[in-house]
């Protein structure tokens, strides 16, 4: 029977059905593995805090 678990796509350790990755491949958790990606995401997350504080900052004067 297979269904249960996947394989890591890059140590090969089992992993949760669904996930192409395991925890120590992608602490972050991270839909996809592509460094690429991650940097965006990291890049994308810092830029949205600061334009969040810059709005808070706005709003309260
Ligand atoms: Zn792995």
């Amino acid at each position: 029977m297979t269904g249960l678990y996947d394989r890591c796509v890059r140590c090969g350790v089992r992993v949760p059905w669904g996930r192409s990755v395991c925890r120590q491949c992608n602490p972050a958790d991270l839909p996809s593995p592509s460094p690429t990606q991650y940097h965006a995401t990291v890049f994308l997350s810092v830029l949205l805090t600061l334009v969040v504080v810059a709005v808070v900052l706005l709003i309260r004067g």
